[in-house]
């Protein structure tokens, strides 16, 4: 069976890839399939709707089964900001280094036992008869006080889980216990019990 992923962020289709081979599922990308997925305007209000709006469009503009992600991080501290606003916190053009500027910026005066966040991912599934199958994942951690490590990528320095930052843990070591390791493994279950159930 076929399906594409409606993502253009490698690191995202290669990591979904490898869960959705042992169900028998070939996924592939717009462009392996030749064409380019519509812009969807990211306009829920939660990631479980901006991960729907974007697998929808996928699935209505090439008849497959469609998978979206969408994910960011909730501080305590600033009422659940950026939250769905993650990736655009320092405004459109706004970089990884920009949204971490901003962030240490607006908790300076956050003190340690305050910092507590949280990340989330949501990853959807959209069939074409409209069924829909998902999985969600969390990841509590605290926001440091100054940026730490040199991996990973967007708030991954700033954002520690037990005694390293996002940016300091291995791929591996992230993967055991991020937001979107726990989607995955969630999303797989889901997806293999949707599968199992409909079966021919
Ligand atoms: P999206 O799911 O690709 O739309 O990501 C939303 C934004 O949330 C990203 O641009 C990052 O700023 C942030 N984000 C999501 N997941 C992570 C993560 O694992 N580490 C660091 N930042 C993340």
């Amino acid at each position: 069976m076929k399906f594409v992923i409606a993502t253009h962020n490698p690191h995202k289709c290669e990591e979904l890839a490898r869960i959705l081979v042992p169900l028998n599922i070939e996924a592939v990308t717009d462009s392996q399939l030749g064409v380019s997925l519509p812009e969807v305007e990211e306009t829920g209000e939660t990631f479980l709707s901006n991960a729907f709006l974007k697998a929808d469009s996928a699935c209505d503009f090439t008849g497959l089964p469609a998978i979206a992600d969408d994910s960011g991080m909730m501080v305590d501290a600033l009422d659940g900001a950026p939250g769905v606003y993650s990736s655009r916190f320092a405004g459109e053009n706004g970089t990884y280094e920009d949204c971490n500027a901003k962030l240490l910026a607006m908790m300076q005066d956050v003190p340690a036992e305050k910092r507590t966040a949280h990340f989330v991912s949501v990853i959807t599934c959209v069939f074409p008869n409209g069924d829909v199958v998902t999985g969600e994942g969390r990841c509590d951690g605290v926001i440091a006080d100054t940026t730490r490590g040199a991996g990973g990528f967007g708030y991954d320095p700033l954002f520690v889980v037990g005694d390293k930052s996002f940016a300091e843990m291995t791929p591996a070591e992230k993967d055991a216990v991020s937001h979107r390791g726990k989607a995955l493994e969630a999303f797989s279950k889901e997806l293999q019990a949707y599968l199992a159930a409909h079966a021919e």
